[in-house]
C-alpha cells in the first residue's frame, strides 16, 4: 500500500495540479489530505472539488475551520483573516457545510494523523524538538503524519532523545518500529525557503516516507491572488517559499 500524501493547499490550485501530476506518475494506492485546502489562496472552489474527488482522507485544517464558521474568525488577524472572509464569498454553501463536518483528527492504516498536533490537532505547530517530544510521548503509532507549519520536518525518538528537523527534498524515512512525526510541508504555500510545493509518499509495507517537490505555475498563481483582490503579500510570499 503506497500514500500520496498532501497537506495546506490553501486554494493554490496551481500548485495542486502541478502536484497531482507528478503523484500519478507514483501510481498511489490512496491520496491523504491533512486540512488547509482553502484560504490564502485564489481557487478555493476549484481546489475542494479536487480534493473531494482525489483523496480518500480529508481533514480540517484551523483555516476550513474558521471558513466554516466552526472557529470563529476573530482567531484570525491580517492576511489571514482577509483571505478566510474571501474564501466565504466565492465557496457554495453545500462546500461551506462540508468543510465544517470535517474533523482535525483522524487514522487510517495504523497512520495516526492530525492538522496540527496529536495535542492539539487544530493550532499546535510542531516545529522544535520540546513540542516534537512532548507529543511523541502521547504518540502509540510508529508514524504520526501532520501539517499546518507548512515545512518539511521529521521528528523522532531515537536512543531516547528527540531528533530532526527540516528535511532536504528526495530524503527517505524508514521509520519501521520507532516513533516518528512527519510533515509532508505545504502544497500550496510553502515556508521553508524553497518555492516548489511539498508532498510525501509513503510505503506502509516498506515503513518508509520520502518528502517530494514539485515545480509549478507560482506566476500563475500570483496573478490569480492579485485578480482576486486577495492581499498581495499572499503573492509575493509564493516566489519565496515563505
Ligand atoms: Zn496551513
Amino acid at each position: 500500500m503506497r500514500v500520496a500524501v498532501i497537506s495546506d493547499v490553501h486554494g493554490n490550485v496551481q500548485a495542486l495540479e502541478a502536484v497531482l501530476a507528478a503523484i500519478d506518475e507514483l501510481r498511489p494506492d490512496e491520496i491523504w489530505s491533512l486540512g488547509d485546502v482553502v484560504g490564502y489562496g485564489a481557487d478555493p472552489v476549484r481546489c475542494m472539488q479536487i480534493v473531494d474527488e482525489r483523496a480518500v482522507v480529508s481533514l480540517a485544517g484551523n483555516h476550513d475551520l474558521v471558513v466554516s464558521g466552526t472557529i470563529n474568525i476573530d482567531m484570525f488577524a491580517h492576511d489571514a483573516r482577509d483571505a478566510a472572509e474571501w474564501t466565504r464569498t466565492v465557496l457554495s454553501p453545500e462546500q461551506i457545510q462540508a468543510l465544517a463536518t470535517r474533523m482535525p483528527g483522524g487514522g487510517r492504516e495504523g497512520v495516526q494523523l492530525f492538522h496540527g498536533s496529536i495535542r492539539d490537532p487544530v493550532w499546535e505547530y510542531v516545529v522544535d524538538p520540546r513540542t516534537a517530544e512532548l507529543c511523541l510521548e502521547r504518540q502509540r503509532r510508529p508514524l504520526c503524519l501532520i501539517g499546518h507549519s507548512h515545512v518539511q520536518l521529521v521528528w523522532g525518538e531515537e536512543d531516547g532523545r528527540v531528533v530532526g528537523g527540516t528535511v532536504a527534498a528526495g530524503a527517505t524515512l524508514a521509520y519501521g518500529e520507532g516513533r516518528y512525526i512527519v510533515n509532508p510541508g505545504s502544497v500550496g504555500q510553502p515556508r521553508d525557503g524553497d518555492p516548489r510545493a511539498g508532498y510525501a509518499l509513503l510505503d506502509i509495507e516498506q515503513g518508509t516516507a520520502t518528502w517530494l517537490r514539485a515545480e509549478y505555475d507560482v506566476r500563475g498563481a500570483q496573478e490569480a491572488i492579485r485578480d482576486a483582490g486577495l492581499p498581495l503579500r499572499l503573492a509575493a510570499r509564493l516566489a519565496e517559499g515563505r
